[in-house]
């Protein structure tokens, strides 16, 4: 193996521990989470590493940087999750490569995203990316819908041809009544889940938890972890 390679496959094998000691703790069983490696700022190389080591999930949150990075790996069998704030104007390339689009917060961005997965024939899976530090139903400024606007946007995210409404997604807040209380805004999120599948039983994806703070996630019930961090090594830059 390249150094590289059992550089990945040690920080995997850590990650994993760290995930299967989670879910024996909650009794949950290991297939009830799925590990989601967020590659961003990393390249196309340990992608393919990644891939080779059974890595199936890979995400990214800059079309810039996510769609060389796809093209390069179109042949790999890889679920691709985009978890940044998108823009409309990107939507067009985004759904070229995407198979999850994780930071759904906004009716135009629904419309946008529906209307070229439609037109390419695509069916592109939607969490709502729930802020939990915006109470009000308003976007906060990382990207994400209050509380009060998760129903109105998956109703339509329902309704919208090429689009499948998958779950919720959120990032621990930073700030607001859940800043520093990362089990509880996990638990919160896990309750407008419940909420959620009562309209859309199909919805039950619950995209939570980071290097930092997956065990809270799967602790409560999280289904995905999109770790990067723990994996791939400190990002060089900021992304
Ligand atoms: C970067 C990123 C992650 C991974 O964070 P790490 O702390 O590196 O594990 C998860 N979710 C989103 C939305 C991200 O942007």
């Amino acid at each position: 193996m390249t150094d590289r390679k059992t550089q990945l496959a040690a920080n995997l094998a850590k990650v994993e521990d760290r995930i299967a000691a989670a879910c024996a703790a909650a009794g949950r069983g290991r297939d009830e989470v799925t590990l989601i490696v967020v590659t961003k700022t990393y390249p196309a190389s340990d992608v393919r590493i990644l891939s080779e080591l059974g890595v199936r999930h890979v995400a990214e949150n800059k079309d810039q940087d996510a769609a060389p990075k796809a093209a390069e790996c179109s042949d790999l069998p890889l679920v691709w999750h985009f978890v940044g704030q998108l823009q409309t104007n990107k939507v067009r390339s985004v759904v070229r490569y995407a198979d999850v689009v994780q930071s759904v917060d906004r009716s135009r961005l629904v419309t946008a995203l529906s209307k070229e997965a439609a037109r390419v024939g695509r069916e592109v899976g939607c969490l709502i990316q729930v802020a939990l530090d915006a109470e009000e139903g308003a976007r906060e400024e990382r990207g994400g819908v209050g509380p009060g606007g998760i129903e109105e946007l998956a109703d339509l995210v329902a309704d919208s041809p090429g689009l499948r409404l998958d779950g919720l997604m959120t990032v621990a807040p930073l700030a607001g009544p859940y800043a520093g209380r990362r089990r509880a805004a996990f638990e919160r999120l896990m309750d407008l889940s419940t909420h959620l599948r009562r309209a859309h039983p199909a919805a039950n994806m619950v995209s939570a938890g980071m290097s930092a703070d997956l065990e809270e996630a799967v602790a409560v019930g999280a289904t995905h972890v999109r770790v990067g961090t723990a994996v791939l090594g400190v990002r060089p830059r900021l992304g």
